[in-house]
């Protein structure tokens, strides 16, 4: 199947301008024997490249042009597949957009086509090809420092050093992890997770429960996140609780419930941040309503957990808009190099702005995902980056530290 890929990558700085000819050179004759065809442009600081041909060729000359130490920042814009060859005549051809003029370039770029028919107005290659030789979308280009300009040192606090608490005779338990802002050194939250007494999963934990007992032990586990949080010192901070969004809607006198143990284990509503997935909530939306008005009226806070991971994320927004969304680790993972997660995730941003929602980026792991989501406009994070949950205690955190030498 012919395959296409097109990415954008900035040049090193070390690299001498002169040294691209041979480069091209070389990845002709490589391209050629693979079958892979394309063109290569070049604008003084920026690569553009389409890559053509049959599909595990193409994935394989990719792979190893992202590990070429020649350019960073590699951004896949666009995978697709087609009938027919754009530029089919040469392994690879470098077009030097600083040698043309600007308004002939798109034109001379379209010269080297070689499909039969000139390529389609809304071809998305040709479009891309446009807002790159345009500039369009420079604002968007995010030139991160490599990943080992920082240092994520876990730091133990006299919280970290506590020893663990244990919930005597429960049948579950709870680990925590913070959600961060890195550069104001904050803690956001804490995030309470259910886990069987031994540690075991949340779907451990779930498994062992009949369908009617679902929900209940939902409710009533928070009652023991509620007291390990009390234990662990928590008081002054803000905790963030996980709920099925049934639970409420299912067990009689459930926010009730909530407020008792709140109030019991020392903490005010305003403290607490309930954190629903957005699944069970579109489906019966108007039960869920009328809970999510009675936590408000309380004073607790609601979070639409594990944006973006199912059907109904942006469904869920135009009826009802929490105060804060979680996105998640789906779309954050490798951010850094994927055009289409980089467009969802501004697009979320735009979206959470201008209706005044709060966001905060789950399952951050890597340094480049946390400095493309920070340039990207995300201040809030949890992740093993920062910290892992820690069972029964409150983990050392590691907040980024840049290197003296970068
Ligand atoms: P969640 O609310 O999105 O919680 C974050 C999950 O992401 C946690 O998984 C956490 O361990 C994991 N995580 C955190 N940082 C990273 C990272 O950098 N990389 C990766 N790969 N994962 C990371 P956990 O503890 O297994 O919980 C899974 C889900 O179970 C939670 O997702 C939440 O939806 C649900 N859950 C947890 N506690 C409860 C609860 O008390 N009640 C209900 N109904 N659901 C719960
Ligand atoms: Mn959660």
């Amino acid at each position: 199947m012919l395959t296409t890929i097109i990415y954008r990558s900035h040049i090193c700085e070390d690299v001498p301008v002169k040294a691209l000819e041979k480069m091209v050179e070389a990845a002709n004759s490589h391209n050629r024997q693979s079958d892979v065809t394309g063109i290569l442009l070049f604008n003084g600081t920026h690569f553009f490249q389409l890559l053509e041909g049959p599909a595990e060729n193409v994935q394989a000359i990719y792979e190893h042009i992202c590990r070429d130490a020649r350019h960073h920042n590699v951004v896949e814009l666009m995978r697709d597949h087609g009938p027919s060859r754009r530029f089919g005549n040469v392994g690879m051809e470098l077009f030097d957009l600083r040698l043309h003029d600007r308004d002939e370039v798109m034109q001379q770029v379209l010269d080297k086509s070689t499909t039969r028919y000139q390529m389609a107005y809304n071809d998305r290659a040709l479009q891309f090809f446009r807002t790159f030789v345009e500039a369009t979308e420079k604002a968007n280009y995010f030139e991160l420092p490599p990943a080992d300009a920082w240092d994520f040192i876990p730091e133990e606090t006299a919280m970290s050093l506590q020893p663990e608490v244990v919930a005597k005779g429960a049948d579950c338990s709870f680990a925590f992890q913070p959600i961060v802002d890195p550069f104001m050194q904050q803690v956001v939250s804490w995030e309470a997770l259910v886990r069987t007494p031994s540690g075991g999963s949340p779907a451990a934990y779930f498994e062992k429960l009949t369908a009617d007992d679902i929900y209940a032990s939902d409710l009533t586990s928070k009652q023991v996140a509620l007291s390990m949080a009390s234990a662990l010192g928590l008081q002054s901070q803000t905790l963030s609780l996980n709920l099925l969004p049934m639970t409420l809607v299912n067990v009689p006198n459930a926010v009730d419930f909530l407020l008792t143990s709140i109030e019991a284990n020392g903490f005010v509503p305003e403290q607490i941040v309930v954190e629903f997935t957005e699944r069970e909530a579109i489906s019966r939306f108007d039960e869920f309503t009328h809970s999510v008005r009675q936590l408000k009226s309380a004073g607790i806070s609601v979070t639409i957990d594990h944006f973006g991971a199912g059907f109904a994320g942006l469904q869920l927004l135009a009826q009802f808009q929490p105060d804060r969304i979680k996105i998640n680790r789906d779309l954050i993972a490798n951010v850094h190099n994927s055009g289409p997660r980089q467009a969802i995730i501004q697009a979320i941003i735009k979206c959470c702005t201008s209706l005044e929602i709060q966001f905060c980026a789950v399952g951050v792991e890597k340094p480049e995902e946390w400095m493309w989501l920070e340039s990207a406009g995300i201040s809030q994070f949890q992740g093993h980056l920062f910290a892992s949950p820690r069972l029964g205690a409150i983990p050392a955190i590691s907040w980024p530290e840049k290197k003296p030498d970068f």
